[in-house]
């Protein structure tokens, strides 16, 4: 457990030390003094041109105020205009890099013989262009533009990711870019990859064990991959799915069935329903919230623009929802203080952490954003690797569960066996046995041998003692019987009424004689006084069959016979043992 946190932390490290290293915040040796000024203004019907866009000069703001464009993209695209004026030019090529999500790029700048150029930039999604290999669309500006001023371009995005703007010089580009590229890479190849190999593992886990905990995990984690794929930009990288759909629909409907089959989890794994029915309510309605607030977003994403609730409306929606999450989970461990719901509260502190600080780069809260983004991406591989963890311990309860439940059938099964009054194994356990030993000994060519002890003159005793006396002296007999055998795999039960039977594997007809007539002398050796016996104590008789079991013949068979020899013994006085002989008839 704690290796899995160290390695996650080690690799956290990793990743935000690579990207810090590609995004340096604030001004970089060399370039601080010649960053053009960037400015933006939000064109809402996405219609105007140039000379529209430069009449508006004085309303464009800072691009780092920038608030993520509107709608997922269901209805028309945003449009934003941005302004570039360079304060010193290097006399180089300068780059603009856009967002991955971003579907047309427009440049009008003036040359310096004063004419207004344009160049369009669109393609499917997203592309590059050499020589710099970018996630994102990377514009290269013509020769020049940056001389004759102020540069306008406008901006088509059919997202709320907008991400980032960027005016950059070939050498920053060159230099930052890649490793840039590659923290990202490695911070969105880690996450997708635990997300992709713990959703398939608990598949098979849910498959093998038919659990539906580890289904439903297994779902969330590769809908949330699907959802990082989406919104990464990768899906319309690897598949041709920018083609069929916009891809930007697919954001809000695989993360609402991420975020669904995280309730299903959690519903199934803390037993929400019944541990907390309250709770789960809130569950439930939280998650219709998050549903309608990502469906308003979706609708009308201007209306929410107009009351400065866009860029909020679904960090609040999606951390409200997990805040909730966390108190479930919270709940469940003040009450049961569980391992599982401890690892479950630090799945979803970790994406907590993850949404603001989201929500804070994509505000501009943060000034170095590229490493809250990674870390954000990273708290999703936290919040799924500890929910991991406490759907290992949820296994491990249904384990203890099951032991627990195989000790309350054994102790169900052990009186099931038992003889209340006197304490021996009853008929039924006797039957079992003898079946069992009857086969070992037939399979092993040893001797079987059974004891039948009946207690003499028993109803006389009864009608003159009474009922409960008799049960006394039931009990009585049946522990100086008992007392006689001692081999632990020989066994003493109660046959029925007044008669007990001892079932002796292994023994021949000599050796269960011996413990026949041991038995008899104990009984007798008790001296419980019975008037109306020839003897004045109370006696058994019995009877005694030995044999090694053959083809053919059945356990009931030397009962039988034992049977016989016990009727004997009554016939010849009482207090006596028998032997029983095979007859044609067995
Ligand atoms: P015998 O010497 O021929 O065996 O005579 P018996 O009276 O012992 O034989 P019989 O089979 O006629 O009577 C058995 C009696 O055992 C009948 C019944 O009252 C008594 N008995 C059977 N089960 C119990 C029991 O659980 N408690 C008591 N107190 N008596 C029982
Ligand atoms: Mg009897
Ligand atoms: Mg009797």
């Amino acid at each position: 457990m704690l290796r899995i946190a160290l390695l996650f932390v080690l690799l956290l490290v990793m990743s935000t030390g690579s990207a810090s290293a590609a995004f340096p915040a604030g001004n970089v040796v060399g370039f601080g003094d010649v960053w053009p000024q960037t400015e933006y203004l939000r064109d809402p019907g996405g219609s105007w041109t140039l000379d529209d866009a430069r009449r508006r000069g004085d309303q464009f703001q800072p691009a780092s105020t920038l608030a993520p464009a509107g709608g997922l993209g269901l209805f028309d695209p945003s449009t934003i205009w941005f302004r570039l004026t360079p304060r010193a030019v290097e006399n180089e090529p300068w780059y603009v890099e856009l967002s991955a999500h971003v579907s047309r790029a427009d440049l009008f700048y003036v040359t310096p013989s004063g004419q207004i150029q344009h160049a369009r930039f669109e393609g499917p999604l997203p592309f590059a262009i050499e020589p710099v290999a970018s996630s994102g669309l990377v514009v290269r500006l013509p020769q020049g533009a940056l001389r004759g001023g102020s540069i306008y371009v406008r901006v088509v995005t059919r997202i709320d990711r907008f991400g980032q703007f960027a005016v950059r010089p070939e050498s920053w580009v060159l230099a930052y870019n890649r490793p840039a590229e590659i923290g990202r890479l490695l911070a969105f190849v880690f996450t997708i990859g635990i997300m992709l190999a713990l959703g398939f593992l608990n598949l098979i886990l849910a498959l093998s064990v038919r659990d539906r905990t580890f289904a439903w995990y297994a779902a969330a984690m590769i809908a949330f991959a699907a959802y990082e794929l989406v919104v990464s930009g990768a899906m319309s990288r690897i598949t041709p799915i920018h083609g069929l759909l916009p891809y930007d629909p697919l954001i809000y409907l695989t993360y609402l069935a991420y975020l669904a089959l995280v309730v299903g989890f959690s519903r199934s794994l803390l037993h929400l329903p019944s541990a907390d029915p309250k709770l789960w309510k809130l569950v439930r309605v939280t998650y219709a919230a998050v549903v309608l607030s990502a469906t308003v977003y979706v609708v009308c994403p201007n209306l929410l623009d107009a009351v400065h609730l866009l860029p909020w409306l679904d960090p609040i929606a999606s951390g409200a929802f997990l805040v909730v999450m966390l108190a479930s989970g919270v709940a469940l461990w003040r009450r049961v203080g569980t391992p599982l719901a401890r690892y479950y509260c630090i799945a979803f502190a970790g994406g907590i952490v993850g949404i603001v600080l989201d929500t804070s780069a994509r505000n501009g809260l943060i000034p170095d954003s590229s490493w809250a983004t990674i870390a954000a991406a990273l708290s999703a591989a936290w919040e799924a690797l500890f929910l991991s963890v406490a759907l290992s311990q949820h296994i491990r309860g249904t384990t203890i569960r099951a032991e627990e439940l195989q000790g309350e059938r054994d102790e169900l099964e052990a009186v099931a066996l038992r003889d209340s009054l006197s304490g021996l194994w009853n008929r039924r356990a006797f039957e079992q046995q003898l079946e069992s030993e009857w086969w070992r000994a037939a399979r092993s060519h040893t001797s079987l041998a059974v004891v039948l002890i009946d207690i003499d003159r028993f109803k006389a005793y009864n009608d003159s003692h009474g009922h409960l006396l008799g049960d006394e002296v039931l009990a009585r007999v049946a522990s100086a019987i008992a007392r006689v055998v001692r081999r632990t795999y020989d066994m003493v039960a109660r046959f029925g009424g007044e008669e007990f039977v001892i079932l002796l594997p292994g023994c021949t007809l000599a050796d269960a004689l011996a413990v026949a007539e041991s038995a008899r002398v104990a009984v007798r050796g008790e001296g419980i006084l019975h008037q109306r016996s020839e003897h004045r104590v109370v006696t058994v008789s019995v009877g005694v069959a030995a044999m090694i079991p053959e083809l053919g013949k059945l356990p009931a068979s030397l009962v039988d016979q034992a049977d016989r020899a016990l009727y004997e013994a009554k016939g010849e006085g009482r207090d006596r043992t028998a032997v029983g002989h095979a007859t044609a008839a067995t």
